[in-house]
């Protein structure tokens, strides 16, 4: 019997041993040792969610409970967060390998979105629609859309899924969680938290382990009515096609390739650091990573030079360590992948300007996930470094010269999740923020998210929107509802 710790499976308010009683390993990408095992759930497991969520949304006290009611209970599960951030931060960190500093302020601002969604619950207010009809009384319900499959990947694991579990709850939907198979120990310290809060056994269920075998399973039961999806493109490409078979609806928030461009007339300072924390926080594993840096041409040669200058200071190590700015990468299926661009870079004729390969010295531990902070110069747009994304630290710099060839760079690509733009000119920035096709466009800053403000990608980066008010929307569907008020009923074989 293994000494390590064991997690299992959240269902139906119970924690239960997956059915065939199988356990995967998960490994801390610091000190590359295994130091937990968790459940490997199989379809029948992810069956008995699913049932126990759907229970939980059609019987039971969740289904009788005001509006009000639920929105105390999103509340309280803040506070809960709140009050045990830096536990959940550090059991991403020992899973993901990304810095305790990342991890602690997002797990820091992750109860505001129990709070925004907890205080919402009872203002999704239907309408009385002054309908054409004289004997008819006509009104709006916005009810919540039924069981939610919310799959998450293993970059930011908690605070990818309040996006999905504060709005679902609030609307009064139930869930069953899939996290990624190498981030689901904090998840499932989440579920104490839940079950503290006092949310009825089924509302919200986590089945631990793979994609193609809980998570498929999910995403082709008839009982689950959405699935609110965060991962690569050609995962959600494929969960979005098995989901159509039972029309459910999907959120899907996927890859990216986000143009960081820095026009001549920026404050260079200002766009080196936003360059940086678009490419080399949390090692490149975000969606919205600036990985094509668009500088140019006349401030070219200076920008790069300053770019490379501040990347090169940039501190490798322990992820727990406050210290550190650049930690491993999280999985070694993400290690390889990088590593092979950075040689497709190469064999495409990019000038490597910093780093290049994998890093390696005492500050990386035992860890044999280290690459490099890596830059690439010389690239152009069509080059598969340009269009593809790596996830990773690496970052390719591509020379324009007017606004008009800018944004046709920007665009000249599959993707549209997000965009950087930097220049003093208010005229510049709003005409660039209209011209890109991109969900978020941020102006001489980077990388900034709010519950407040809605999130979610053009293109091939994503389906629907999550936070703010448009996010809470995803989880509801309207119906309408007619009154007669009529002495009799009329004609029944003439339409009313
Ligand atoms: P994946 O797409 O591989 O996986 C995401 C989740 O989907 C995991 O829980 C995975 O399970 C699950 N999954 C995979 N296949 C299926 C399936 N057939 N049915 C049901 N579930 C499935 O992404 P990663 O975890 O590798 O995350 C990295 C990717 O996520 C990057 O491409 C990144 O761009 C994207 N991402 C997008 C964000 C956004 O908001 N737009 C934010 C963060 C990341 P398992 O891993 O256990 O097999």
């Amino acid at each position: 019997m293994s000494e390590l710790p064991r997690f299992n499976a959240y269902v139906n308010g119970q924690w239960i041993t997956p059915s065939d009683g199988r356990y995967f390993e998960t490994v801390n990408p610091y000190t590359a040792k295994v130091w937990a095992e968790v459940a490997r759930c199989t379809p029948d497991d992810a069956n008995r969610a699913v049932e126990a969520a759907h229970a939980a949304l059609t019987t039971g006290p969740w289904a009788s409970m005001t509006a009000t009611q639920r929105g105390a209970l999103v509340h309280k599960l803040g506070d809960l967060i709140r009050d045990n951030a830096r536990e959940l931060a550090e059991y991403e960190v020992r899973d993901n390998g990304k810095l305790l500093n990342e991890m602690l302020a997002q797990c820091n601002y992750l109860p505001q979105w129990f709070y925004y969604y907890g205080g919402l619950a009872d203002k999704i207010e239907g309408a009385v629609i002054p309908i054409d009809k004289p004997d008819i009384f006509n009104f709006t319900r916005h009810e919540p859309i039924g069981v939610v499959a919310a799959i998450t990947p293993w970059n930011s694991p908690l605070l990818l899924l309040s996006f999905k579990l504060a709005p679902a709850l609030a609307a009064g939907c139930t869930l069953v969680i899939k996290p990624s198979e190498f981030t689901s120990t904090s998840t499932l310290k989440l579920m104490e938290l839940v079950e503290q809060a006092g949310f009825p056994p089924g509302v919200v269920n986590v089945v631990t382990g793979f994609g193609a075998e809980a998570g498929a399973a999910l995403v082709e039961h008839p009982k689950v009515a959405k699935v609110a999806f965060t991962g690569g493109t050609e995962s959600g490409a494929y969960v979005y096609q098995q989901a159509a078979k039972t029309l459910k609806r999907c959120t899907l928030e996927l890859g990216g390739k986000s143009p960081n461009i820095v026009f001549d007339d920026a404050v260079l300072d200002d766009a080196v650091k936003g360059a940086i924390s678009g490419i080399f926080a949390a090692t490149g594993q975000t969606c919205i990573a600036g990985s094509r840096l668009l500088v140019q041409d006349g401030i070219y040669d200076e920008f790069v030079k300053r770019l490379v200058e501040f990347a090169k200071s940039a501190r490798m190590g322990n992820p727990m360590d406050t210290s550190t700015q650049v930690g491993p990468v999280t999985t070694p299926p993400q290690y390889e992948k990088i590593l092979k661009y950075i040689e497709v870079a190469k064999s495409e004729g990019a000038e490597v300007l910093l780093g290049g390969g994998p890093a390696s010295g005492p500050e990386c531990g035992d860890s044999k996930l280290f690459v490099q902070p890596t830059i690439f110069g010389g690239v152009h747009n069509k080059m598969r470094i340009a269009q593809e994304e790596v996830f990773g630290p690496v970052l390719s710099i591509i020379r324009f010269k007017t606004d008009e060839e800018a944004v046709e760079i920007a665009n000249d690509i599959a993707f549209g999740l997000a965009a950087g733009v930097w220049t003093q000119s208010i005229k510049r920035a709003l005409k660039v923020s209209a011209a890109i096709r991109a969900g978020t466009i941020w102006v001489n800053t980077y990388r900034a998210i709010s519950y407040l403000s809605p999130f979610g990608g053009y293109k091939m980066s994503g389906l629907g929107r999550e936070n703010g008010i448009e996010g809470m929307r995803e989880y509801l569907q309207t119906k309408s509802v007619w009154i007669s008020t009529a002495a009799d009923v009329p004609n029944p074989f003439v339409m009313r």
